[in-house]
C-alpha cells in the first residue's frame, strides 16, 4: 500500500532517525497530494529515502510517528502493539494481582502508540485519544483490545470529548464502545475507590500516584496529616489505612470533595479522623491553625507550556514556602509537579529555594516518579512529567 509522502527539509531527518515520534510542521519541506488530518503517512528525507509512518495531524506537530519501519497498519499491527503494552504490565505485576486491578494499558508514545491512552478498571478499559488518525480506527483498536485481554474485558469506554486537538474536524461523544458495565470500583493496593470515569477529570482517577500513595501509608502512623488538591483522595485513605490521627482532605472543586467522602466511606465507613473541605489550597493554608506533621501537596500541572514556565515555578516556589514554613518540627511534606514542562531539576531548585526563604532545614529522603505503567520512551523525554520529592523538615 502507498501512502502519502512528507519530505523533510535538510538535516531535519535527524530527529527521526534519533526515533523522537514528532515531525514539527516546520520541517517539512514538500507534501505529495492531498493530505486530510489522520492519514497515514510515510516520512521521506530530503533525498527520498523512507524514514517513518505516522498519523499527519494539523498544528505545530504534523506528524505523530507509530513505526520506524515500513509498515501497514493493519488489525494485525495494532494488536501486536497493544500486545507489547500489555506484557510490559504484566512483567511490573499489575495485570494479575488480586489487590490491585486498576492500571495504565497504552501510555501513548511511551508505548509507541502517539494520540492513545487506555485506563483499565476492574476489567474496563478506559480509552481517551488524542489524535484524529487513531479515532479514525477506533474499531481496530478495540477489536486488537478484545483479542488481547480476552475474558479479562468487560467493556471499552470512549473518554475523547474534548481530548481532541482544537481544530479537529471529528466530534467525539463519550460512551461505551462495547459491552456496558455500571461497576464503577476499582482496587489499588487493596483499597477500593469508585472511578467517575463520565464524569471525572481525564479518565477518573489519577493512577500515576500508585506507588508514591504506598509511600505515604508508611508515613501514616499517628500523623495530622493534610491532603492538598485531593482530588478523589486518593492519598487521604492510604494515610487512614497507615494509621493516621487526623486526615484533612482539600481539594477546590466540590465534586472531588464528594468524591473523595464517598471514597474515604466504601473504605472506612465508620471513619471520624477523615474532613474534606471544598477550598482553595492557598486560602485553606493561610487560615489553617492546624499544626500537621505530613503534608501532600500534588496540584495541577501550574505550566502546560513553556512560555509559562516562569509563572509555575513561582508557583511551585509559593506553595512549597508555605507548607514549609507551616509544618511541624520534624514534619513530612509530600510533593509533586506534573508539569511536563518543568524539569526534574527546575522543579527541585523551586523546592530548594522554598526551603531557604522559610529558613527551616530540609532534607530530601525520597524522590518520586511515575509508575512502570506510565513508561518513559527514552527517545521521547517529553512522556516524562512526574516527579516529586518527600522532604523532612526540621
Ligand atoms: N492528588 C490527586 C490528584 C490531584 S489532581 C490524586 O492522588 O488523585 C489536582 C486537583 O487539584 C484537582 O482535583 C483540582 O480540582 C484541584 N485544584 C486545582 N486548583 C486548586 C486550588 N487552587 N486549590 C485546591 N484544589 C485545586
Amino acid at each position: 500500500m502507498e501512502f502519502a509522502t512528507i519530505t523533510l527539509k535538510p538535516g531535519k531527518e535527524q530527529s527521526v532517525q534519533r526515533f523522537h515520534p514528532w515531525v514539527f510542521s516546520g520541517a517539512i519541506k514538500a507534501v505529495s497530494g492531498e493530505i486530510q488530518e489522520g492519514d497515514v503517512v510515510d516520512v521521506m528525507d530530503h533525498q527520498g529515502n523512507y524514514l517513518a509512518t505516522g498519523h499527519s495531524q494539523i498544528g505545530a506537530i504534523a506528524v505523530r510517528i507509530f513505526s520506524f519501519s515500513k509498515v501497514i497498519p493493519d488489525q494485525d499491527f495494532w494488536t501486536k502493539k497493544i500486545k507489547n503494552a500489555l506484557e510490559l504490565r504484566n512483567q511490573a505485576g499489575l495485570t494479575d494481582c488480586d489487590q490491585t486491578n486498576a492500571f495504565r494499558l497504552i501510555y501513548a508514545e511511551g508505548d509507541g502508540i502517539p494520540g492513545l491512552i487506555v485506563d483499565m478498571y476492574n476489567g474496563t478499559a478506559i480509552m481517551q485519544i488524542h489524535t484524529v488518525g487513531m479515532y479514525l480506527i477506533k474499531e481496530i483498536l478495540c477489536e486488537a483490545l478484545k483479542t488481547v485481554l480476552g475474558d479479562k474485558l468487560k467493556a471499552i469506554y470512549n473518554k475523547s470529548e474534548g481530548a481532541m486537538p482544537f481544530k479537529a474536524e471529528v466530534q467525539p461523544e463519550n460512551g461505551f464502545l462495547w459491552g456496558k458495565t455500571t461497576d464503577k470500583t476499582a482496587l489499588e493496593n487493596g483499597l477500593l475507590f469508585n472511578v467517575d470515569y463520565e464524569k471525572g477529570q481525564k479518565t477518573g482517577f489519577f493512577l500515576d500516584q500508585r506507588e508514591n500513595r504506598a509511600l505515604l501509608e508508611r508515613y501514616s502512623q499517628g500523623k495530622k496529616v493534610l491532603n492538598l488538591f485531593c482530588y478523589t483522595g486518593g492519598f487521604s485513605f492510604y494515610a487512614l489505612r497507615g494509621g493516621a490521627e487526623l486526615v484533612h482532605s482539600v481539594d477546590s472543586s466540590e465534586r472531588a470533595i464528594e468524591l473523595t467522602n464517598e471514597n474515604v466511606h466504601l473504605n472506612f465507613p465508620e471513619e471520624g479522623r477523615h474532613k474534606a473541605f471544598a477550598e482553595d489550597a492557598f486560602k485553606f493554608l493561610n487560615k489553617s491553625k492546624e499544626e500537621y506533621d505530613l503534608i501532600i501537596l500534588d496540584p495541577p500541572a501550574f505550566a502546560k507550556h513553556q512560555n509559562v514556565v516562569p509563572n509555575a515555578l513561582q508557583g511551585y516556589r509559593k506553595l512549597n514556602a508555605k507548607a514549609i514554613r507551616q509544618i511541624k518540627p520534624g514534619g513530612i511534606i509530600f510533593t509533586f509537579s506534573c508539569s511536563q514542562v518543568i524539569t526534574r531539576d527546575a522543579f527541585r531548585k523551586a523546592v530548594f529555594t522554598a526551603a531557604a526563604k522559610s529558613g527551616r532545614h530540609v532534607r530530601i529522603i525520597h524522590q518520586m516518579e511515575q509508575p512502570a505503567d506510565h513508561p518513559v520512551n527514552i527517545y521521547h523525554p517529553e512522556s516524562e512529567y512526574l516527579k516529586g520529592l518527600v522532604i523532612y523538615v526540621e
